[in-house]
C-alpha cells in the first residue's frame, strides 16, 4: 500500500534565498511534507523564525555560539527543536534515518561534506547548492550510485535538462547528441568590456531576471555561474564536454535544450521562478503547485539569443579547460573562484580581477594525482587552491 506518511526534509541552507523558496512551495503542500531539519550559517534572527513557524526536530548553525543563542531564545520561546552546531552536524541531519528528501542548498564547497552524507545514506538529493558537484566530480557521483540515492537537479537549466529527458537514465547516451545551457548573460551582457573594471559590488549583484545570494549573483555577472554549470553538467548527465554548449537568452525564459540524435530539439520554459524547479524535485514524478505563474506568451516582446562574448566573459572557457585537465582542476578553479569574489565583495579587488585570480591560480595549482580521489583528498586541494587565490588577492590589494 502507498504510505499516507508526510515526506522528512532536511534543507541544508534554509535562510537563503533557495532555503527560502524552498519553505514557501512546503507551506502549499503541509499533507505531503514535513520540516525535520533546518540549518543555516550565522544568521540566528531568521533562523529563530523558520523554527517558530515549522518546529523541525533540529536546527543546526555553523558557529558554536549563535547555536547557544539560537537555544536560549527557543527554549524562552517554548518551542522544543534541538539545536546543534557545527560541520559534523550538518553531516548528521543530512544522513539522519527519518529524513527522506535533502535540500542542498548550502552556497560553495562547505555543503560538500553534507551532500555526500545525504548521497552515502541513499537519500533524495535536491542538488542546487552546484559547487558541491563541481568540487566532488567523479567522486561525488560515486558516492551517489554507492548510496542507492536520487540525485534531482534544483539548478534551473538543469532541472530542464532533466525534464527534456527520458525518465531512465540508461537511454540518454544513445539519445542526446548535445545539450544547450541558456545564460541570461547577467547585467554586463552589453557593457564595454573595458568598463567592467569599474563595476561596484551593488551593480555586480543587481541582476536583470533573478533575485538571488549575493555570491551566485556575482557569478552570474562573471558568467563564472554558467562556467559552474557546464561542470555540473558534466557530471549530472554523463557527457563529454564538447557535448555541452552555451548561449545567452536574455529574457529568461526558455531554461535549457536537448539536441536529439536526429536534431529534434527539445526545451523547457517558465518563468524565472526558482519555486518551479524546486516544486518538481520535491514531488517527481509527480506534479504540485510551485506557486509560480507560467509565461503569458501573449505579453512576451520576443525571445533572443547571442554567442557569449570571450572579451567580456573570459572566464567561461575555464569550464571546458578544467574539465580536460587533471581531476581536481575544477575543485581548484571553484576554490579560486570562492575567494575571488569573496575578495570583490570585501571591496579588496576589481570585479575584472576575479578571472585573473582564478586563471592563475588554475596555472600554479596542480592536483596530486589521487587528490580528486578521496573527501580528505579534495578539501586538501580546496584549503590549497584557496589559500594560493588568498596570495593572489593580497598581492594584487597592495
Ligand atoms: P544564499 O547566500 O542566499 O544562501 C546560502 C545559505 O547557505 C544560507 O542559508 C546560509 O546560512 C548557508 N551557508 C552559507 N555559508 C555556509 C557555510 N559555510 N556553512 C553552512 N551554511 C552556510 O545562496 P542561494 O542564492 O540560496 O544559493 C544557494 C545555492 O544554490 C548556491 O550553490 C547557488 O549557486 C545555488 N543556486 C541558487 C539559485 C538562486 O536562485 N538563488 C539558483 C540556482 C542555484
Ligand atoms: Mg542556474
Amino acid at each position: 500500500a502507498l504510505s499516507t506518511a508526510r515526506r522528512q526534509v532536511c534543507i541544508l541552507g534554509s535562510t537563503g534565498s533557495i532555503g527560502v523558496n524552498t519553505l514557501d512551495v512546503i507551506a502549499r503542500h503541509p499533507s505531503r511534507y514535513e520540516v525535520f531539519a533546518l540549518t543555516a550559517h550565522r544568521r540566528v534572527e531568521e533562523l529563530l523564525q523558520q523554527c517558530l513557524r515549522w518546529a523541525p526536530r533540529y536546527a543546526v548553525m555553523s558557529d558554536a555560539q549563535a547555536a547557544a543563542e539560537l537555544r536560549q531564545r527557543l527554549k524562552a520561546a517554548g518551542c522544543r527543536t534541538e539545536v546543534l552546531s557545527g560541520a559534523a552536524a550538518l553531516d548528521e541531519v543530512a544522513a539522519h534515518p527519518e529524513v527522506d528528501t535533502v535540500m542542498a542548498a548550502i552556497v560553495g564547497a562547505a555543503g560538500l561534506s553534507p551532500c555526500l552524507a545525504a548521497a552515502r545514506a541513499g537519500k533524495r538529493l535536491l542538488l542546487a547548492n552546484k559547487e558541491a558537484l563541481v568540487v566532488g566530480g567523479a567522486f561525488f557521483m560515486h558516492a551517489v550510485r554507492a548510496g542507492g540515492a536520487q540525485l534531482l537537479p534544483i539548478d534551473s537549466e538543469h532541472s530542464a535538462i532533466f525534464q527534456c529527458l527520458p525518465e531512465d537514465p540508461a537511454t540518454w547516451a544513445q539519445r542526446v547528441e548535445r545539450i544547450i545551457l541558456t545564460a541570461s548573460g547577467g547585467p554586463f551582457r552589453q557593457a564595454d568590456p573595458a568598463s567592467l573594471r569599474d563595476v561596484t559590488p551593488e551593480q555586480a549583484c543587481a541582476h536583470p531576471n533573478w533575485v538571488m545570494g549575493r555570491k551566485i549573483s556575482v557569478d552570474s555577472a562573471t558568467m563564472m555561474n554558467k562556467a559552474l554549470e557546464v561542470i555540473e553538467a558534466r557530471w549530472l548527465f554523463d557527457l563529454a564536454p564538447e557535448q555541452i554548449e552555451v548561449v545567452i537568452h536574455p529574457q529568461s525564459i526558455i531554461h535549457s535544450m536537448v539536441v536529439c540524435r536526429d536534431r529534434s530539439v527539445l526545451a523547457q520554459l517558465g518563468t524565472p521562478d526558482m519555486r518551479v524547479p524546486i516544486a518538481f524535485g520535491l514531488a517527481y514524478p509527480e506534479r504540485i503547485d510551485s506557486g509560480a505563474q507560467a509565461p503569458d506568451f501573449t505579453r512576451l516582446a520576443g525571445l533572443s539569443f547571442e554567442a557569449p562574448d570571450a572579451r567580456r566573459f573570459p572566464g567561461l572557457q575555464l569550464a571546458w579547460e578544467t574539465l580536460r585537465g587533471a581531476a581536481g582542476s575544477t575543485a581548484v578553479l571553484n576554490a579560486a573562484n570562492e575567494e575571488a569574489v569573496a575578495a570583490f565583495l570585501a571591496g579588496t579587488i576589481r570585479f575584472d580581477q576575479i578571472h585573473t585570480v582564478n586563471a592563475r591560480t588554475l596555472e600554479d595549482v596542480v592536483p596530486t594525482a589521487d587528490a580528486a580521489a578521496s573527501l580528505e583528498g579534495l578539501l586538501d586541494l580546496d584549503a590549497g587552491a584557496r589559500r594560493h587565490a588568498r596570495q593572489l588577492v593580497k598581492g594584487m590589494a597592495a
